[in-house]
């Protein structure tokens, strides 16, 4: 029984997104042992950092920006997670983003903590020059927080390689040498690693393949539908087309689309690259955006933003294999439904997405050891891990007689409340 004095605990997180990962973690905590002393400590973030820093806006006027950092626990580790430049960012949803990424590190057996940081900002409504003010301003700010031992922060919705340069050379430059481990997913040339950004959405590509040959279904049969064109989506669907699947729906926030007999992903990608949305892309139909999600299909991927299958849209979902590639995108009520309904193979985000921190550990541990993988040791090594922890969760899934999320979660949960029990309380 929780004490009464936690009833007044984090409230400071309180959003739905908040909710509805402590509700995950109730639901799995209540199938598993934890300690009663271990219960509420493994559930709430450690610390968090909020800054209000100004930027001058190329005509000289001064903006102020809101960002966050959220450590979710250090028990293992340094903690772990992407840094997201969005519009909607609020600290509810950076802290349960926090906490995915705990139980995402502790499934696949990484030695890190969850973390994940903001800023409230729309990233293309900012020149080059200045979002790398926002950036740069973003990691001084952060500098009393963050270490290579402490937290190692990575790319996540609306930052890329070239944010993670920016914040790598200010770290530096603050601490007079450079410091490549202070941040995951950079350009090759700093000390990125080979097969970093492709990592989350080929890996989500991997598990679903994984799945659909143990359903039994072709690959060349196979329908994917794309929610999301930024780095995990438009990688998971360069995947899913090499494993030989026709992807016949994608979208990004301005527009969606459909092609039965297969969208030329190669094309879409040029065309977004070029004009940074599929907006105007015209190689195949174009679809309301709220009915990407429901377009029939074998395999769908939803690679955007949390909470977008929900009790409105979760009965009319129409694919065999959910594969989720951005982190939380299944609401608790979703998940009810679609349990219900018994005809959708989950694969779960903490399992589904791993592959990108994965990578990132490879690219801290390259960093510290000031050495070098080559491709092949990174996908070999990465592969071994992604069957091992798909393995376990299946293991855990009998085991426990429950969904394949919770069999996650479990596992994830467990093993961050079993060493922070060992270690015990200071002091
Ligand atoms: N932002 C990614 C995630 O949600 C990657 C985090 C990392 O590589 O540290 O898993």
């Amino acid at each position: 029984m929780p004490h009464p004095n936690n009833s007044t605990l984090s409230t400071l997180y309180d959003s739905d997104v908040f909710r509805m990962a402590c509700r995950q973690y109730d639901l799995a905590a209540e199938m598993i042992d934890i300690p009663d002393e271990a219960l509420e400590r493994t559930k709430y973030p450690k610390r968090c950092l909020t800054v209000i820093f100004p930027i001058r806006r190329d005509d000289g006027v001064v903006e102020m920006y809101e960002g966050y950092r959220v450590q979710h626990h250090l028990s293992l580790g340094p903690t772990k997670g992407g840094l997201r430049f969005h519009q909607s960012v609020n600290i509810g949803e950076v802290a349960a983003l926090a906490m995915w990424m705990s139980w995402k590190c502790a499934l696949v057996g990484l030695p890190y903590g969850g973390a994940k940081g903001g800023v409230k900002v729309n990233p293309s409504s900012l020149s080059v020059h200045e979002l790398e003010g926002l950036s740069r301003r973003y990691m001084q700010e952060m500098i009393p927080f963050v270490g290579t031992d402490t937290d190692v922060m990575a790319p996540d919705v609306g930052t890329n390689e070239q944010v993670m340069a920016w914040m790598m050379d200010t770290y530096s430059t603050h601490i007079g040498h450079s410091v490549p481990a202070i941040v995951t997913g950079k350009p090759l040339s700093i000390g990125g690693s080979e097969g970093r950004r492709e990592a989350t959405g080929r890996g989500t590509a991997y598990f679903a393949k994984s799945y659909l040959n143990e359903m039994g279904i072709e690959l060349s049969d196979t329908t994917v539908v794309i929610q999301g064109f930024g780095n995990v989506g438009s990688e998971a669907a360069l995947g899913m087309v090499e494993y030989g699947a026709k992807v016949i729906g994608i979208g990004d926030h301005t527009a969606s689309f459909f092609k039965a007999d297969g969208i030329d992903i190669g094309r879409a990608l040029e065309y977004a690259a070029k004009n940074r949305v599929l907006e105007g892309f015209t190689e195949a139909e174009l679809i309301p955006n709220d009915q990407l999600l429901e377009l029939e299909c074998t395999v769908l991927i939803p690679a955007a933003l949390e909470r977008v299958i929900d009790e409105n849209n979760a009965s009319r979902i129409k694919c065999q294999v959910l594969a989720e590639g951005a982190n939380g995108p299944t609401t608790n009520a979703a998940d009810r439904i679609i349990e219900e309904r018994g005809d959708i193979e989950i694969i779960p985000d903490i399992l589904c997405n791993s592959g990108g921190v994965v990578v990132s550990y490879f690219e801290w541990l390259q960093d510290l050891q000031s050495t070098y993988w080559t491709r092949g040791q990174v996908l070999k090594k990465l592969k071994e891990i992604l069957e091992r922890s798909r393995l376990s969760v299946e293991e855990e899934r009998r085991r426990l007689n429950c969904s394949r999320r919770m069999a996650a979660l479990t596992l994830g949960i467990g093993r961050v409340a079993e060493a922070k029990h060992a270690r015990g309380i200071f002091p």
